[in-house]
């Protein structure tokens, strides 16, 4: 089942993204990932009623965790979920183009490279190549939790979450129909041993979570 009218409103795209959630983490997801559910919808236009930013870490496939079929998110991966333009312009053009209302951006814990952002703060050794580039855009979240503290790393995790999160509320096509409420943009974490979503609440200032 993909998008649904009820899905056509943040808040209800985002009950049904994390109710595919519970469904994954209950062990009773209803999505098959056999060619039927390919060809139900090849023909026609797409209708995805959420797009979700996450990273490329093998151990978080998306349309698994959420429990998706084809057709109904759309999905966008870079290390440690990084932006650059070709993600903005992919959200912008799904939001815009494909009507979406639901921009997720999914970290999750022991993000390898979130670690490579608090290694190259700790050591002042920053990685060659293209690499540095997705470093480079990790590292202010490290600094302002504070690379010294020994929870820098999950601290980081949920702070760069926060910053992705920021940067596309601001993001020059989504600024408008963010503010006006026609779109939302929230950040989770995924925990890695239960396969759940959790999401960050809004205003959190701290860098620690509560309790
Ligand atoms: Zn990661």
């Amino acid at each position: 089942m993909p998008s649904t009218p009820a899905a056509r409103t943040p808040r209800a795209a985002l009950a049904e993204l994390l109710a595919g959630n519970r469904r994954f983490v209950s062990g009773q997801p209803v999505h098959g990932h056999d060619v039927t559910a390919a060809a139900a919808v090849a023909s026609g236009d797409q209708q995805p009623y959420a797009v979700v930013l996450g990273c490329i870490d093998s151990r978080v496939p998306l349309e698994a965790i959420f429990d998706q079929t084809f057709g109904s998110i759309c999905v966008i991966r870079t290390g440690a979920h990084v932006l650059d333009r070709a993600v903005c312009g992919s959200i912008e053009y799904v939001v815009g183009q494909l009507g979406v209302r639901l921009v997720m951006v999914l970290g999750h814990e022991r993000c390898g490279a979130v670690g490579s952002a608090v290694d190259a703060l700790r050591t002042g050794r920053r990685p060659g190549g293209a690499l540095a580039y997705v470093v480079d855009r990790i590292v202010p979240a490290v600094a302002e939790v504070g690379v010294d503290d020994p929870a820098a790393h999950p601290l980081a995790v949920r702070r760069h979450v926060r910053r992705t999160v920021a940067a596309l509320r601001a993001d020059d096509l989504l600024a408008a129909p963010v503010a006006a409420g026609e779109v939302a943009v929230v950040g989770a974490l995924y925990d890695l041993a239960t396969g759940e979503v959790t999401l960050l609440p809004e205003g959190e200032t701290r860098n620690r979570p509560p309790g």
